[in-house]
């Protein structure tokens, strides 16, 4: 089978591989669409620093099932999506339902090879069917979860002011999600072509550039009480640390970002608002199925979102152009 092979930082090549064979409770899956991520361009740049090469990438992924364990709810030819974050389902987190930051997590595509090939076969307890959306779709799934789940982290409920700081892929799902809460969301970011998007794809009025008048505009948005609920989804330290300075006198600061660095904060400031200070990583099942919901609902403008797409064989050539901020890329399919 086809495969794409991340040998080392920048250099990608597409190889021949044997056919995964399904272990025992494992289903073989025919991937069809595989979305590009900010995570994929991290290893591709060498910037995951916890990660073996080679490797394959590919975590978004969505296909057909060739072959499923006996008894199971899945069968040949049935169209599914994948969580591609293997959960242990016995450590302290995952006890608690959190297989989000299970202590043994395996992401597919970082920790272990993921779907930039033809077949891929993994436990069937993180396939599932895509319920009648398009297999485009069902590729968008996971990186509008990360979203969905870091808007329940947030508890951001109807009538909340909700920032969100960065308008990367993440956070333009944060973005939605937060409003499809009933939050009154703004948008800050440095890209003028990103906060475009927000208004014109997303329907996000309030967005407001980085610069030196920013603070002053998001006080004026919010008659000098800001936010309810900030989101920080920059992968930015000074972003990061900033971005307190934006939580309301008893709001909550959701950090979806990780970066490699120590971040501080002033404690006097955290401590005078009271400061609910959250992480958020990935996703769970649930918020897999709010995604999915939302989409057959059509509250999801996937198709504006899909801004690129190219097959396999195509896609070593034109990930390194894609990488520049003006190819304008929110999210890229590949086609298997
Ligand atoms: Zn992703
Ligand atoms: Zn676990």
């Amino acid at each position: 089978m086809k495969t794409v092979v991340c040998l080392s930082p920048g250099a990608l090549e597409l190889v021949e591989r044997p056919l995964p064979q399904a272990a025992a409770g494992e289903v073989l899956l025919r991937v069809r669409r595989i979305g590009l991520c900010g995570t994929d361009m991290h290893i591709f740049r060498g910037t995951q620093p916890f990660l073996q090469y080679p490797r394959v990438m590919g975590h978004e992924l969505s296909g057909e099932i060739v072959t499923a364990p006996e008894g199971s709810a899945l069968a040949p030819g049935d169209q599914v999506y994948v969580m591609p974050y293997l959960s242990c389902g016995t450590c302290v987190a995952c006890r608690q339902g959190k297989t989000n930051c299970c202590t043994n997590i395996q992401v597919l595509g970082v920790h272990r090879d993921g779907g930039m090939a033809e077949y891929l076969a993994l436990p069937e307890r993180f396939v599932f069917k895509t319920d009648g959306i398009s297999l485009d779709d069902a590729a968008m799934l996971e990186f509008l979860a990360i979203g969905a789940h870091a808007v329940r982290r947030g508890g951001v409920r109807a009538g909340q002011k909700v920032l969100v700081v960065g308008a990367g892929p993440i956070g333009i799902a944060v973005a939605l999600f937060a409003r499809l809460n009933g939050g009154d969301v703004t948008v800050l970011d440095g890209r003028a072509d990103r906060l475009a998007f927000c208004r014109t794809a997303l329907g996000i009025e309030q967005t407001v550039a980085v610069d030196d008048e920013d603070k002053a505009r998001l006080s004026a948005l919010t008659g000098g009480e800001f936010f309810d609920v900030v989101f920080d989804a920059t992968g930015n330290v000074k972003a990061m640390e900033r971005g307190l300075e934006f939580v309301a006198h008893g709001g909550t600061y959701v950090l979806v970002s990780i970066v490699l660095d120590r971040i501080s904060f002033a404690d006097p400031e955290f401590h005078k608002r009271e400061t609910s200070l959250l992480g958020s990583r990935n996703a769970t099942a649930e918020d897999f199925r709010t995604v999915l919901a939302a989409m057959k609902a059509g509250h999801v403008p996937t198709g504006l979102m899909n801004t690129h797409r190219t097959t396999l064989a195509e896609f070593i050539d034109v990930l390194p152009r894609w990488m520049e901020p003006a190819a304008g890329v929110i999210k890229a399919i590949v086609e298997v």
